[in-house]
C-alpha cells in the first residue's frame, strides 16, 4: 500500500499474551531486533474479557511466566484481573516491545523472509512468531440461528455473570470445565439445564482460593509427571487430538458438586424443534436463554503461506512449521505437550522456539558469509 509506514525488523511476534510475552523473553536474551503486536489496547485484555467471578484453576506456583514467577502464595489461584496485572507488569519488568492495538490481518512470504500487515501498517521480518491464542474462534453449531428469536444466547467467551442473562430457565451447552462453572454460578439464580458428555474431572478437586500444601505438592509432582508426555510419542499425540477435540475435565471440582447446586444433566442437544433447543431424546426445553460452552475453533485464515491441516490447526513440530521456514507457532493446543497452552507450560515452548529460531539466523548469516568470500574476486 502507498506512503503505509512499513518497518523492518528480524522478528515480529503476533500476539501479547503470555505466549507473545514469553516469546518476546528469549528474544530479548538474543538482543534481537522485535516487536510484539496485539490488536487489543491493553496487555491481559484477553484475561479481563473472561467471566467476573473466573479465577486460575492452575495454583500461583506453576503459573509464572520465565524471569518472574507470580507474586502471590504458590498455592493461590489468581483471579482473571490478577492474571492481567501479572502480564502488564511481566512486560514491563523486561521491558518487552508490545505495540498495541495493531490486529493483524495478513501474514505472507516475501523475498525469503515474511510480509505482515496489521491495518495499514506493514512490516517485514525473517522471522515471525504466531502467538494469537488458542480460543479465537467460538464454535456454535448451525442450528443455533433455528433457536425462536426470543430465546437469549450467548457463547461461552461472551458471558461475564448471571445478569447478562433474562430470568427464568438456561440450558448449558457444553459440560467441559467452562461450562460447569458458568452452570455453578447460574444455579443460584435460576434452574439450570447442562447438556452434553461427561468430560472427566481431575481428581481431588481444587476448591476455594487457595490449594493446600499437601494438595500443591501432589500438583507439582503430577504437572512434571504429565509434562514428560509430549506429541512425539504416541500417547502425547492421541492427547493432542483429545486436547483440540473434547471439552477440558473439571478441575474446581467434581460432578457431585453440580448435582448439589441443583444443575440438571441432560444428553446432547442435537437441533432445534419449534424454535426449542432439542435433546438426542427428542425432548425440546423450553428454556429462556442458551449459554454456548462449545469450545472455540482455529482461526489461521489470515496466514497465506498453506500451512494448516485438515484440522485447521498449523502443521508445525514443537513451534517450527518446516514448510515455512522462520515461521513459528506459539501456545496452541498440545504444541509439544499438555502444558503447552498453560502460563506455567508455554514458557519451555517459547524457549525452544527462540533457540530453533537463533540456529537458524546463524545458519543463514555463515551461509551468507561464506558466499561472500567465495564470490569475493581472488
Ligand atoms: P491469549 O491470552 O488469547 O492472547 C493472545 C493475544 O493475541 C491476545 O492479546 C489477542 O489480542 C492477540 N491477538 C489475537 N489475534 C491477533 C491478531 N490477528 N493480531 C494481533 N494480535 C492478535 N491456563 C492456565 O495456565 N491456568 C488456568 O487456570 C487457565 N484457565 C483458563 C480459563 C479459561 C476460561 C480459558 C479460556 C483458558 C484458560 N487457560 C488457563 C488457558 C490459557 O492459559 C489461556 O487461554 C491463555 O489466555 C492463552 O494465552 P495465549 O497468550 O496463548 O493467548
Amino acid at each position: 500500500m502507498r506512503g503505509a509506514p512499513e518497518h523492518r525488523l528480524d522478528t515480529v511476534v503476533i500476539g501479547g499474551g503470555q505466549a507473545g510475552l514469553a516469546a518476546g523473553y528469549y528474544l530479548k536474551g538474543q538482543a534481537r531486533d522485535f516487536a510484539i503486536l496485539d490488536a487489543e489496547e491493553r496487555i491481559g485484555d484477553a484475561w479481563r474479557r473472561r467471566w467476573d467471578s473466573l479465577r486460575l484453576f492452575t495454583p500461583a506456583a506453576l503459573s509464572g511466566l520465565p524471569g518472574k514467577p507470580m507474586p502471590f502464595p504458590g498455592g493461590h489461584f489468581a483471579t482473571k484481573d490478577e492474571t492481567a496485572g501479572y502480564l502488564e507488569e511481566y512486560a514491563a519488568k523486561f521491558d518487552l516491545p508490545v505495540r498495541l492495538g495493531r490486529r493483524v490481518d495478513s501474514l505472507r512470504r516475501e523475498g525469503g523472509g515474511y510480509l505482515v500487515g496489521a491495518g495499514e501498517e506493514r512490516y517485514r521480518a525473517d522471522n515471525v512468531v504466531v502467538a494469537t491464542g488458542p480460543y479465537r474462534a467460538p464454535r456454535v453449531p448451525d442450528f443455533s440461528a433455528r433457536l425462536d428469536p426470543s430465546v437469549v444466547q450467548l457463547h461461552s467467551g461472551a458471558y461475564r455473570n448471571p445478569d447478562q442473562l433474562p430470568e427464568g430457565d438456561v440450558l448449558v451447552v457444553g459440560a467441559g470445565n467452562s461450562g460447569a462453572e458458568i452452570s455453578l454460578e447460574l444455579a443460584v439464580t435460576r434452574r439450570v439445564y447442562l447438556s452434553g458428555r461427561d468430560t472427566g474431572n481431575v481428581p481431588g478437586g481444587v476448591r476455594g482460593r487457595r490449594l493446600p500444601r499437601h494438595l500443591l505438592l501432589a500438583w507439582l509432582a503430577g504437572w512434571w509427571l504429565i509434562g514428560r508426555v509430549t506429541a512425539d510419542t504416541g500417547l502425547g499425540r492421541r492427547g493432542r487430538e483429545f486436547s483440540r477435540t473434547r471439552g477440558t475435565p473439571l478441575v474446581r471440582f467434581d460432578p457431585r458438586d453440580l448435582a448439589k447446586a441443583g444443575v440438571e444433566r441432560m444428553p446432547r442437544v442435537d437441533g432445534v424443534a419449534d424454535g426449542k433447543p432439542l435433546l438426542a431424546d427428542r425432548r425440546a426445553l423450553d428454556v429462556e436463554s442458551v449459554v454456548w460452552a462449545t469450545g472455540f475453533r482455529p482461526d489461521f485464515g489470515w496466514i497465506e503461506p498453506p500451512i494448516l491441516g485438515g484440522d485447521g490447526y498449523p502443521i508445525q513440530h514443537r513451534g517450527a512449521v518446516d514448510a515455512a521456514p522462520g515461521l513459528y507457532f506459539l501456545g496452541l493446543p498440545f504444541q509439544h505437550t499438555f502444558f503447552s497452552e498453560t502460563i506455567g507450560g508455554v514458557g519451555k515452548d517459547a524457549h525452544h522456539v527462540a533457540e530453533h529460531l537463533a540456529s537458524r539466523a546463524e545458519k543463514r548469516e555463515r551461509e551468507e558469509r561464506q558466499h561472500e568470500t567465495t564470490a569475493a574476486p581472488s
